[in-house]
C-alpha cells in the first residue's frame, strides 16, 4: 500500500533528516533535493529499503508525497522537490546490466563521456479548446510527445482544433549524458560500453564530460525502431535520480598498514632509483634515460596555485621522437598499463572527440549539440600515452596548447561552451614524416608538430635506430629471451615435463624489480604524501645552471639556448625527483640527476645540427639561429639580385656560394622558402612574396 510508505518516509525523515529537510524548506527553490542515503535507510528498516530498489517508483512517489504532507514549522510549499537517495550498495558497470535490472533502482559507475547542453524538457502541455474554450493539460512524462486526442470537457468531447499553450506548459531542465566504463575498468583492448542517461532539474547540468561519477536511478527501456517498423530489441537508459562524484585516482589506492613499512623501506634503498627504473617497461632493452625520465613522470611535480591566481602544473609532459620499430609504442603501453587512469591512444584515434574535446551534433540529444571528452580529458588525474602523435588531427592541434599548459581544455562552438579539465601528464610518440630521422635536421619539422607545441614538452628524446653491434646483439638477446619465457609459459599447459623453475629462470631478464602492484602503491603514497620544496642550494643551482644556459645567447650573434619554460620544467623534475625518493627537500642529488637528463635532451633536439651549439629556436621555431641566418641572407639575395623582374635559382646558389654558403644548402632553403609561400616563381624566375 502507498500509504504505508508514505507513513514510513515520514518517520524516518522525521526522525533521521528532520535538519536537512528545515534546511531544504528554507532555502526552497534555490535548492530543491533533500539527499538521502542508502545506507541510513537499511539500518533503520532493511525490508522497507530492498523494496525501494525493488520497486523505486512507487516508493520515490511515496516518499515525495511525504514530503509535501510533513507538517513543517515553517510556510513552504515543497511540490518542486526531490528525494534523491544516495550511496547504493552495490555499483554496477554498463556492461554488467540485464534485463533482470529493468525498473530497480540501481548505481552506474562510470566515467561522463558525453553530456548534452541542458535544455527544457516539457512535463506537461497546455491545450486550449478551439471550440469551447476548455484548457487542460497533457501529461508529458512518456518518452514521446503526446498530442491531445479529445476535448476532456464532457460537454464539447470533439476532436479540436487545440491551440498550444507555451507560457501555460510546465518544463523542466533536462539533460542527457553518456556514461562509459572507466577505463581502469577495461581489461586491454576493449571497447568501452556505454549507457545513456537522462538527468532533470537540478541534477542537470553539474556533470561534464570526464568527471568520474556514479549515477542513481532506474533502468528503463524502450523499442528499437528500424527502418522497417518496431524491433523486438529494447535498448536502455538511465532515469537518473541522484549523482554522486568519484574520485578514483593515485589517492584512492588502498595502502594498508603493511603496504606502508614496505614503501617506506624501499625508499631507504640506495638504489631506489635503478630499482624503479628497472621495473619501467623490463621487457624493453636500454633506453635507461628515457626509462628514469618515465619514472619521474609517474610522480611529477605538483600544481601550485600562485596568490595572483595562476596556476602552475606539475605533471611533466614527455616527448620520443624517433625511427619505426624501437619500441615507443611498447613503452606507451606500459605506462598506460601502469599509471592509475592511464590511457593508451593513437593521435589518429578513430573517435570524433580525439585527444581534447569536441562538440558534436548527436543523436544522443535529438540533435542537440553535446560536448564529447577525447583522452585528455577522460585521463584527468593520470597519464595519456599519445602515440603517433604526428597524425592527430588539426582542432587537436590547437587545442592541444591550453591542454598542456593550463591543463583545461574549452570548447566553444555553435553555442556550447564548457571547460574540461585535463589535468594529466602526457607521454606521446611520433614518427618523423619522411619515416626516418634526419640527424642533421631540426626536430619539430620533420615530426609535423609545431614547435610552440614541441617547447611545452618538459623533456624530449630522440631515440635513433642506428646499427651498432654490441647494442643490437644485446637486443636481440633480450627480445629472444622474453620471447623464450613467453613460449614456455604458454607450453606448460600441453607439456608437463617443463617446471615452474625452468620458466621463472627465463623469465628473470623480463621480471620488473618491483612488482607493478607495489610500484604503484609507492607512487600513489609519493603523489599523496610528499610534496617537496627547493633547498637554497638547489635554488642556487637550477639558477645558475639557467642564467649559463642563457648567457650563451647574450651575444646577439650566439643562439638563445633556452627559455623560462625549461627552467620551470627543471622545478617540476626536481620535485619528482625528491618525491621518488619520498623525501620532502630537493637537494644537491637532485638537482645534479635533472640537470644530466634535461642536459642529454637539450643535446639531441635543442642543438642546432649545423654547429653543434645549443639553441632554443630549434625547438621554439623549428629553425636553428644558422638556418635563421642563411635564410635571411637566401631571401636578401633575391630581393637584391631579383628587384623587380625576379632571380634565376642558379644565379641565387652561385651567388650564396661565392658568399661561403654550401650549394646544396642553398638550394633547401630556396625549396623551403618556395613550401612555406614566401617566395614563388613567375616565368622561371624567383621573387619575393611582398612583405615577407
Ligand atoms: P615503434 O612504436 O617505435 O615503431 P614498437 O613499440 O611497435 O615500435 O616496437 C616494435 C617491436 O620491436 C616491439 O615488439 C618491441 O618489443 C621490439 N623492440 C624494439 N626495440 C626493443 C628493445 N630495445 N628491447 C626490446 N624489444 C624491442
Ligand atoms: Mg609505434
Amino acid at each position: 500500500m502507498i500509504s504505508d510508505a508514505v507513513g514510513k518516509w515520514e518517520e524516518f525523515i522525521r526522525s533521521r533528516y528532520w535538519d536537512d529537510l528545515l534546511e531544504l524548506a528554507e532555502s526552497y527553490p534555490a535548492s530543491r533535493s533533500l539527499c538521502l542515503s542508502f545506507p541510513d535507510l537499511d539500518r533503520y528498516d532493511p525490508e522497507f529499503a530492498d523494496e525501494l530498489l525493488e520497486n523505486p517508483d512507487r516508493i520515490l512517489e511515496a516518499a515525495h508525497i511525504a514530503l509535501l504532507e510533513m507538517d513543517l514549522p515553517l510556510e513552504a510549499d515543497l511540490s518542486g522537490s526531490h528525494v534523491r537517495i544516495v550511496g547504493l550498495p552495490r555499483h554496477y558497470k554498463t556492461r554488467e546490466l540485464r534485463s533482470d535490472h529493468l525498473g530497480k533502482l540501481i548505481g552506474i559507475e562510470g566515467q561522463v563521456r558525453t553530456a548534452t547542453e541542458v535544455r527544457p524538457k516539457i512535463v506537461s502541455a497546455a491545450y486550449e479548446c478551439q471550440r469551447c474554450g476548455h484548457t487542460f493539460l497533457v501529461d508529458q512524462s512518456g518518452t514521446k510527445y503526446s498530442e491531445p486526442y479529445e476535448c476532456p470537457n464532457d460537454a464539447c468531447d470533439r476532436r479540436g482544433p487545440f491551440r498550444f499553450l507555451l507560457d501555460r506548459s510546465r518544463f523542466v531542465d533536462a539533460q542527457k549524458v553518456r556514461i562509459q566504463e572507466s577505463p581502469e575498468d577495461l581489461r586491454g583492448g576493449e571497447q568501452p560500453q556505454t549507457l545513456d542517461v537522462e538527468l532533470e532539474d537540478d541534477i542537470a547540468g553539474k556533470i561534464f564530460p570526464g568527471d568520474r561519477v556514479v549515477i542513481n536511478g532506474m533502468l528503463r527501456s524502450y523499442q528499437r525502431t528500424t527502418q522497417t517498423g518496431k524491433s523486438t530489441y529494447f535498448d536502455l537508459f538511465l532515469d537518473g535520480r541522484a549523482v554522486e562524484m568519484t574520485e578514483q585516482e593515485f589517492e584512492e589506492i588502498d595502502i594498508s598498514p603493511e603496504d606502508e613499512k614496505l614503501i617506506l623501506q624501499l625508499s631507504q634503498d640506495p638504489d631506489i632509483y635503478g630499482k624503479i627504473t628497472r621495473s619501467i617497461a623490463p621487457s624493453i632493452y636500454g633506453y635507461q634515460d628515457v626509462k628514469e625520465a618515465l619514472a619521474l613522470q609517474l610522480v611529477s611535480g605538483f600544481p601550485k596555485r600562485l596568490p595572483d591566481g595562476a596556476r602552475i602544473r606539475g605533471d611533466i609532459h614527455i616527448l620520443l621522437v624517433g625511427d619505426p620499430g624501437i619500441a615507443k609504442s611498447q613503452l606507451l603501453r606500459y605506462m598506460a598499463k601502469l599509471s592509475p587512469r592511464g590511457i593508451y591512444t593513437s593521435g589518429k584515434s578513430s573517435t570524433s572527440a580525439g585527444l581534447t574535446a569536441t562538440a558534436v551534433k548527436d543523436e544522443l540529444g535529438d540533435g542537440r549539440w553535446t560536448i564529447e571528452a577525447g583522452a585528455l580529458v577522460l585521463a584527468d588525474k593520470g597519464i595519456a600515452a599519445v602515440d603517433e602523435m604526428d597524425k592527430m588531427t588539426t582542432e587537436d592541434r590547437s587545442a592541444l596548447h591550453e591542454a598542456m599548459e593550463q591543463q583545461t581544455i574549452s570548447v566553444a562552438k555553435a553555442g556550447v561552451m564548457a571547460t574540461l579539465k585535463s589535468r594529466c601528464a602526457l607521454l606521446a610518440a611520433a614518427n618523423p614524416k619522411m619515416g626516418r630521422f634526419d640527424k642533421y635536421e631540426p626536430v619539430a619539422p620533420q615530426i609535423n608538430l609545431t614547435p610552440a607545441l614541441m617547447s611545452r614538452f618538459d623533456l624530449i628524446f630522440v631515440l635513433t635506430d642506428d646499427p651498432d653491434t654490441a647494442r643490437d646483439s644485446n637486443i636481440a638477446g633480450h627480445i629472444l629471451q622474453s620471447n623464450y619465457a613467453g613460449e614456455l609459459s604458454t607450453q606448460k599447459a600441453f607439456n608437463p615435463d617443463i617446471t615452474q623453475e625452468q620458466i621463472d629462470q627465463a623469465m628473470v631478464v623480463i621480471k620488473p624489480e618491483i612488482e607493478p602492484e607495489l610500484l604503484r602503491k609507492y607512487v600513489a603514497y609519493a603523489r599523496k604524501k610528499v610534496f617537496p620544496t627547493l633547498t637554497e642550494e638547489a635554488m642556487e643551482r637550477f639558477k645558475s645552471y639557467y642564467i649559463g644556459l642563457r648567457n650563451q645567447g647574450q651575444d646577439s650573434n650566439k643562439p638563445v639556448p633556452v627559455t623560462a619554460r625549461q627552467l620551470e620544467a627543471l622545478i617540476r623534475l626536481g620535485e619528482a625527483s625528491a618525491r621518488l625518493r619520498l623525501k620532502d627537500r630537493v637537494t644537491h642529488e637532485d638537482t645534479e640527476r635533472v640537470i644530466r637528463i634535461l642536459e642529454s635532451c637539450l643535446k639531441k633536439v635543442g642543438v642546432d645540427p649545423e654547429t653543434g651549439q645549443l639553441d632554443a629556436d630549434v625547438i621554439a621555431i623549428g629553425m636553428s639561429k644558422t638556418t635563421r641566418d642563411k635564410t635571411k641572407i637566401i631571401k636578401e639575395l633575391i630581393r637584391e639580385m631579383g628587384g623587380k623582374e625576379g632571380v634565376s635559382e642558379e644565379a641565387v646558389i652561385s651567388r650564396a656560394e661565392a658568399d661561403g654558403m654550401e650549394p646544396s644548402r642553398a638550394e633547401e632553403i630556396i625549396t623551403r622558402l618556395r613550401q612555406g609561400g614566401e617566395i614563388y616563381i613567375n616565368r622561371g624566375l624567383l621573387r619575393l612574396v611582398r612583405d615577407s
